[in-house]
């Protein structure tokens, strides 16, 4: 099993002391147990359940309607260069003829 690298200073020199782990490049000290300084991980799902990332491509699987627009999504609509965020409507993106818009993971697929 490997040790998690410092959450300070990012060395991977990192040993166990005890139930602690330490890091002999900045001397930081740090519980296993606490990784409230370490920035979690979330994982954005597609339909299908494949990991989205920041500048995916993905395309629409169901026809959506656009909020406070007459105009529909179509299913199959490529949306370029996704920015995953927090929230309800998990992803950020630009869609050409529609602007700057949020879409929810689960309606999408990664291509
Ligand atoms: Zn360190």
């Amino acid at each position: 099993m490997s040790l998690p690298n410092c959450p300070k200073c990012n060395s991977e020199y990192t040993y166990e002391d005890g139930t602690m782990l330490v890091c002999p490049m900045c001397a930081h000290e740090w519980s296993p147990e606490d990784t409230s300084d370490v920035e979690e991980e979330k994982v954005y799902r597609d339909a299908n359940g494949n990991v989205l990332q920041d500048g995916d491509t993905v395309s629409v699987i169901k026809d959506l309607k656009v909020k406070g627009s007459s105009s529909t999504l179509k299913q199959g609509t490529r949306v370029k260069n996704i920015r995953l965020v927090d929230g309800d409507h998990n992803i950020d993106c630009k869609i050409d003829g529609f602007g700057a818009m949020k879409l929810k993971s689960e309606f999408v697929k990664k291509i």
